[in-house]
């Protein structure tokens, strides 16, 4: 019988013949190598039916698979299962004193998802979330298991962020960093004036991540959010709002 499956919005239908939720690596492999057509859903955050499958293919949950996550404090990396998500990656690391570089705005995104959509974070000294990827395991077409190391150079990106169309992402090894710690400065009412190229580049680099909000009606900004790296000071910048309220590792406040 068809499947359908909405996204979390309820705005994206995504059409299958069948819908399947392994819960072993070898059931999974055996799916795969017996199916024609298949794809991945992650967390389904992707503003378009690119997990698709059709209405003759298989639509693949990594949800019931144990969600491995293991540290390695010595080499400073993790290896992710391919369903796990932010949220739950960031509390295990962090246990162990370390970090992620960067990470998706929203908590519940899977890790394998983002960095097969090439998804970013903001902040132009971060590099997009996939730049923390050091190896890939990834069941192919015929139900093998490979596993891609960033040292294949060139070729690597392409596995990496690869939107689904190289196999089933099993688990990912990420570079972590020491644990940080993030404050948010929310500033009020940035005008357009005197905003010239150079003036928005400056805005942009002033912090470990900054997001610039607007409502539309008028030009301009309503609101400036800063998150600044505890360990990094917080620069000044031409046309620097009035300063509203600080926010100290708020988790309300991602974006
Ligand atoms: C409210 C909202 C805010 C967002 N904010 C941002 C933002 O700030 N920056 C940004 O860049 N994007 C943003 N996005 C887009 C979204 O983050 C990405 O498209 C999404 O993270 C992709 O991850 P996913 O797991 O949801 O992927 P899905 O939408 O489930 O799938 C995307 C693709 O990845 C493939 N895939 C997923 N898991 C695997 C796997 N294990 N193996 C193989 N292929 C797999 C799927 O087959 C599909 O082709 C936002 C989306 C929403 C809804």
């Amino acid at each position: 019988m068809a499947e359908t499956v909405t996204n979390w919005a309820g705005n994206i239908t995504y059409a299958a013949k069948e819908l399947h939720r392994p819960h072993s690596l070898n059931a999974l492999r055996n799916l795969v190598a017996g199916s024609s057509r298949v794809r991945v859903l992650g967390s389904g955050h992707s503003f378009n039916a690119i997990a698709e499958p059709g209405a003759d293919g298989v639509l693949l949950s990594l949800d019931a698979l144990a969600p491995e996550i293991d540290v390695d404090t010595t080499a400073r990396t993790v290896r992710v299962g391919g369903g796990v998500r932010y949220a739950e990656l960031a509390r295990v690391v962090h246990r162990h004193g370390l970090a992620l570089g960067n990470m998706a705005s929203l908590p519940h995104i899977s890790v394998a998802g983002s960095v097969a959509t090439g998804t970013h974070g903001s902040g132009v000294g971060n590099g997009p979330l996939a730049s923390s990827v050091r190896a890939v395991e990834i069941v192919g077409a015929d139900g093998s298991l490979s596993r891609f190391t960033r040292d294949m150079a060139n070729r690597f990106g392409g596995v990496v962020t690869s939107l689904g169309a190289l196999g089933v992402v099993v688990a990912l090894t990420l570079d972590l960093e020491p644990a940080y710690e993030v404050e948010q400065h929310v500033f009020t009412e940035m005008p357009l004036e005197g905003l010239d190229q150079a003036t928005f580049e400056t805005v942009m680099s002033a912090a470990y991540s900054v997001s610039l909000f607007t409502d539309w009606r008028a030009p301009g900004f309503r609101q400036v959010w800063l998150k600044r790296r505890t360990d990094q000071p917080l620069p000044d910048f031409p046309g620097r709002p009035r300063r509203r309220r600080r926010c100290t590792r708020c988790r309300a406040c991602r974006r």
